[in-house]
Order: C-alpha cells, then structure tokens, then sequence
C-alpha cells in the first residue's frame, strides 16, 4: 500500500512573506522519486493553539507527515511542546542530545545558554534523530495515524536529515521503489510538451504510469515514474520513445545542467568558446565560467554595449551598424565572428538584442534577440521574440545560446 504523505510547516516567517517555503518543494520533488506525491501541505504560524489543531488534523489523516521549523532554543519554538500536547505525553531529557549541543557549542568556543537545553527535550517515546549539520536534532514519533517526523526549518539541516532519516525510512517501507526518469527539453513549453507526450501518455501499456512536468523555465522537464515488475526496463523504454518524439529539442537527461554539459562537451572535444554579449550583459559567460574547470574551456567574453565597443573590441564593422542597427542578424553574426577571431576560439558566440522595458519599436519589439553561433563550419544565426521582462529576455537568451551550442557539438 502507498502511504498518504502530509507536509507541515512553521514559522511566523513563512506567513509574512519574508521567507518561501523551499524545504516542502524540495521535499515533495524528492519524494516524487519515490513515486510519492504530497497530498496536502500546510503552513501554521508559531502558535499554540494553532499548532496543536493543525497538528491532530493531519495526524488524522496522513500515513506519514514531515513537519519543519520550530525546533530552536527560543520562545517561539513550539515543536516538541505541541507534539508531547497532543499526545498527552510530558517532554523528557535526552542526555545523548544534550551532550551532543553542549559538545557543538564548546567547539565553536560559544558559550551553551539554558535555553539551549529545550533543544534535548523531546516527547515521551519520540525516536531521536541525531542532527550532525546543526544543533537540533529532529525526531519521529507516532501521532494518531501518522509517523510524525519534526525536523529544523534551517534548510541545509531540513535535508541533511530527510536524507539521512526520513527518505530512507520511507523507501524501507514500500514494497518496491519506483523507477523515475526524466528528459529535459529546450524550445518548447509545457502545453506543447504535453502535446507531444500524448502517444506515450494515451498508450494503454502505460495505464499505470505516472507521468508530470517540471516548468524549470526556460526549460521544461518531462518525468515519470513506473511501478511494480520490471519498473526499470519499462521507464527505459518510455525513455527511448519519449526521445524519439521530442527529437532535437532534447539535451539532457536526469540530474544534467545545460552549462556543465556545455562545458564538459567541449573539454571532451578540446574545444573553446568565447563570447560577445550586448543584451545579457555576460550572462552566457557567467554560466560557463561558473562551472568548475572551465577555464579549460572557455576562451574570452566581453560585453560590448555601445557600437564603439563591438567596433573596437570585436571588430564589428562600423557600416554594418549603421546601415542594421546593432540589434539585427548581421551585426549577431558579426559579433560571434568577432568574438571567435579575438579569442582563437573553436566557437564564437554572438548577442544582441532588446531586453527591454524600454527600446523597443514595430520593427524590434521588446524581446527581440538575434543569436548567432560561430563554428568550423560556418556562423549560424537565430532569431527570438521572447517574452516577459528584462531578466526573463536574458536568461532565455543565455540559455539558448547555450543550447545552440550544444547542439553544433552533436
Ligand atoms: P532554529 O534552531 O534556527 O530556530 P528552527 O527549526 O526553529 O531552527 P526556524 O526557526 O523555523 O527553524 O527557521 C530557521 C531558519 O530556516 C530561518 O532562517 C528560516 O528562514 C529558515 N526556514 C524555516 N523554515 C523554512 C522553510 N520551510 N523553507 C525554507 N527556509 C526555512
Ligand atoms: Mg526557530
């Protein structure tokens, strides 16, 4: 049987709009994994009263509830207080914990508060969950129906414990895990990636199979996760006949990032790049010289803003400008030409366009980007209306320029 998961979060924080609530995605992606899917997620604010109805509603309910935050030294720390309420249990020292905190603070040369020895109260017959990426440990307790884990709101230490306690838990129990697959696409959104899945989605062999998308903008993420007998041959099957309907507008497949892969096809071929950038302002060059060990990789990157720039440092004839502009195709072309001459580079990359909100005419609309790509065989060129606003242009931009990239060095 699958078990009904619940979510619960605290914090006064995740209420006034200060702080999103990053560990409930993180965790529900995760437990998309394990073929999981969160049924209900609920936010409460540091309250007892609230806390403690919140927290016999879904102990009602779920087969399983993860809850975060609340588990600090202070007074708005309500976690265990309100689990041990609920239960009808009083809170109880656990030495090993407190031992543990006391250990911690001596190593960073701070002195231990009293209020710090709340962290090693727990309910009566809760099940601790040491925490060696903080102070507060987490714990597990039944609650009505539910395994009830209560972990720290601190992020790093939310999933350091999910990954060591709560996931691997969940895993044990379930007759089998599930094998998930997923296909990251380019150039399309997520109507027409549905679209195009619909073959595989409607095919009967895949009744059982549960399929989903991850908008991770600007590129789109098509999963799925089969369960029972041969889970694993059959997701890879799905796999080679989602590839062949999505055809070139695949790059990548399960954990792959687009810059990392841009970077490791090039160090694999021996290749560099180097890049002219007006309109994203060296965003293309930041995403491949954030990758480790590009430097083997990538050659130059400038960003030429005004025509004096691309003239002088790209070589961008000034003629070209005026008679087109700087946002027009043979002024892009002139740039990755430019760019890859200057560098000595394999490939050049070359941008310009307008981000907006402002510069914008009938002609070249805000969005307008011209694209193009340098290479051995020749210069090749795009042109996009993207949409939404300037940091939106530019990433879409950035992204695909990388893609384009990629796709050359097939
Ligand atoms: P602490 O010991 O730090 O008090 P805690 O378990 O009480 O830990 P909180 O006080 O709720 O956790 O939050 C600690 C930090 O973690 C805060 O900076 C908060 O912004 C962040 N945080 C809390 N809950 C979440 C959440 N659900 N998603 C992302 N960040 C969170
Ligand atoms: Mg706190």
């Amino acid at each position: 049987m699958i078990p009904t998961v619940e979510i619960l979060s605290t914090g006064d924080e995740l209420l006034t709009g200060q702080v999103v609530d990053t560990n409930s995605t993180w965790l529900m992606d995760r437990l998309w994994d394990l073929g999981l899917m969160v049924r209900r997620k609920t936010l409460v604010a540091d309250d007892r009263t609230d806390l403690q109805a919140a927290l016999r509603e879904v102990t009602s309910r779920a087969d399983v509830v993860v809850m975060s935050g609340g588990m600090g030294p202070t007074e708005d720390d309500l976690t265990a207080e309100c689990v041990a309420a609920v239960l009808g249990a009083p809170l109880e020292l656990h030495p090993p914990s407190l031992e543990a905190i006391a250990r911690r603070f001596q190593h960073f040369g701070r002195p231990m508060t009293p209020n710090n020895r709340k962290q090693a109260l727990f309910p009566r017959g809760a099940e601790v969950i040491p925490n060696r990426f903080g102070t507060a440990p987490g714990f597990s307790v039944r609650v009505g129906r539910a395994l009830l884990f209560c972990l720290p709101g601190v992020p790093l230490e939310y999933k350091g414990l999910c990954d060591e306690a709560v996931l691997p838990r969940l895993a044990a129990g379930l007759e089998s895990v599930p094998a998930g697959r997923v296909v990251k696409l380019f150039g399309l959104g997520e109507s027409a990636a549905d679209q195009t899945m619909r073959p595989v989605m409607d095919d009967p062999r895949n009744a059982d199979v549960r399929f989903g998308y991850r908008a991770h903008w600007p590129e789109v993420h098509v999963k799925w996760t089969v369960s029972g007998p041969a889970a694993a041959t059959r997701a890879d099957r799905i796999r080679g006949e989602v590839r062949a309907l999505f055809g070139e507008a695949v790059w990548g497949e399960g954990k792959d990032e687009l810059p990392p892969l841009v970077v490791e096809r090039l160090l694999a071929r021996g290749e560099k790049v180097a890049t002219a950038e007006s309109c994203t302002g060296g965003l293309v060059a930041q995403l491949l010289t954030s990758v480790p060990g590009s430097s083997g990789a990538f050659d130059l990157g400038v960003v030429v803003y005004s025509y004096e720039a691309k003239t002088e440092l790209v070589s961008v004839p000034a003629a070209l400008l005026a008679a087109h502009g700087a946002v027009s195709e043979p002024v892009a072309r002139a740039l990755a030409e430019g760019a890859r001459a200057r560098g000595k580079a394999t490939w050049g990359i070359g941008i310009t366009g307008i981000a907006g909100p402002g510069g914008g005419t009938p002609e070249k609309p805000v969005g307008t980007v011209h694209l193009a790509l340098a290479g051995p065989g020749g210069t090749s060129h795009l042109q996009r209306l993207y949409r939404g606003d300037r940091d939106r242009v530019r990433r879409s931009t950035a992204f695909e320029a990388l893609f384009l990239l990629l796709r050359a060095m097939r």
